[in-house]
């Protein structure tokens, strides 16, 4: 039996920029597009905003409606990545086996930790610590398996610690909605819902059978998780292994509607991709995955082959426009982008007639030597002087991901 906690900050955003600008103290505050883009969105904000209505998602047009108090900030990603480097800097005195999930979430094994106390005692530690000594908050579930420690972190907010054990997670988990559950998105949920699967209980009691014919490999996933049967170990810190693949995702400062910001949005993910695969020094990809999110929330996702495989930012954008409007054409606005390749293969497997793509693979890696070297901004694509925000995105982005 595994002990797992799951440590999620809570109103991770705005809790940093609280903490960093001192006199918003007791105001209302959350983080999103600026303004005077009335269309821009809420990406987070504090119980003092939640509690006129704003959250995740709501415009800023809206949030000033509700709340014309609310302070707005713009999203300061260098700071939030140094709050969390500085979080994960104490995670990491407990167990080697810290495995990121998103900027704010961390799953940990304290399986062999037990000179720190028991789980719970190592997650109270780890909340005071992060309380006294950052000034964050977070929220911890601990339990055997990371599904069940990742619903326990949701169950009690702010500061709170939540144990789901063997002997209680029928009652706990059971009576939860099925879409609490990772890996039940709105599409699975409609499914399941269609099934007369409501609640996670009644997941754990379908039949195995007929969920492996619904929804194939998800199905048995879905079934064991529902059922305690997670046996999915969490990573190691430092772990050196080739990852599967490599993709990024932005949810841009508002919604997109026209062809020519579509294309930079894929342009930039397609080089904050690019330049993560040069620094796991993974060669050529075979496989390119977009997904999308439409301002409903909608989430698509469609794959094609690379031909011939290749690590370069301009296929890898041109390949993805043409996916979204082979595919996609048809939505009116896109809140979300994401491009993830893998399937990796060492050389061109295949070198064409049109053999472009060789030296664009050098350029791609002289300018991630020289963002390295000079900064970021040291040197950009041309059109994505465009819309600056959206270029900026891929920036904050960039810095975000962690390896
Ligand atoms: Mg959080």
């Amino acid at each position: 039996m595994r002990d797992i906690l799951h440590c999620d900050l809570n109103n991770f955003y705005a809790s940093c920029e609280c903490l960093a600008n001192p006199e918003l103290k007791g105001k209302a505050v959350a983080v999103g597009g600026s303004v005077e883009d009335r269309h821009g969105v809420i990406v987070a904000s504090n119980y003092k905003a939640k509690s006129f209505g704003i959250k995740c998602g709501v415009t800023v047009y809206q949030a000033l409606k509700l709340c014309p108090d609310v302070v707005i900030c713009t999203p300061n990603f260098k700071l939030y990545n140094e709050m969390s480097q500085k979080v994960r800097k104490i995670y990491a005195d407990y167990t080697d086996q810290v495995e990121v999930f998103s900027i704010d979430e961390c799953w940990l094994d304290v399986t062999h930790s037990k000179m720190f106390g028991s789980p719970i005692e190592i997650a109270n530690k780890i909340r005071e610590r992060v309380k006294a000594e950052i000034g964050l908050t977070i929220s911890v579930g601990v339990s055997f398996n990371k599904t069940f420690a990742k619903i326990g972190s949701d169950l009690k907010k702010p500061d709170a610690t939540t144990e789901i054990t063997v002997d209680n997670y029928k009652d706990i988990v059971w009576r939860l909605p099925v879409n609490d559950m990772f890996g039940v998105g709105r599409q699975t949920k409609l499914k399941l819902f269609k099934l007369g699967v409501n609640t996670i209980g009644d997941l754990a009691k379908f039949s195995k059978e007929v969920l492996i014919k619904q929804f194939g490999k998800v199905g048995e996933m879905l079934y064991n998780n529902s059922n305690g049967l997670d046996e999915e170990p969490v990573a190691y810190l430092d772990d050196s292994q080739q990852p599967k693949s490599v993709g990024n995702s932005t949810t841009f400062y508002k919604d997109l509607t026209k062809r020519k910001d579509i294309e930079l949005g894929f342009t930039v993910i397609a080089e904050s991709v690019v330049s993560r695969m040069i620094k796991h020094d993974l060669k050529c990809a075979k496989t390119l995955s977009i997904v999308v999110k439409d301002t409903q929330l909608n989430v698509y996702q469609k794959q094609c082959q690379l031909n011939p495989p290749c690590r370069d930012t301009n296929i890898y954008t041109q390949t993805a426009i043409k996916l979204f409007y082979d595919n996609f054409k048809y939505l009116t606005g896109v809140r979300l982008l994401g491009i993830t390749v893998g399937d990796w293969c060492d050389e061109l497997s295949q070198v064409s007639m049109f053999d472009s793509a060789k030296p664009k693979k050098c350029m791609d890696s002289v300018v991630v030597k020289i963002r390295d070297k000079f900064g970021i901004g040291a040197i950009k694509k041309g059109n994505t002087l465009l819309d600056n925000k959206i270029a900026q995105t891929f920036v904050n982005e960039h810095l975000d991901k962690n390896d």
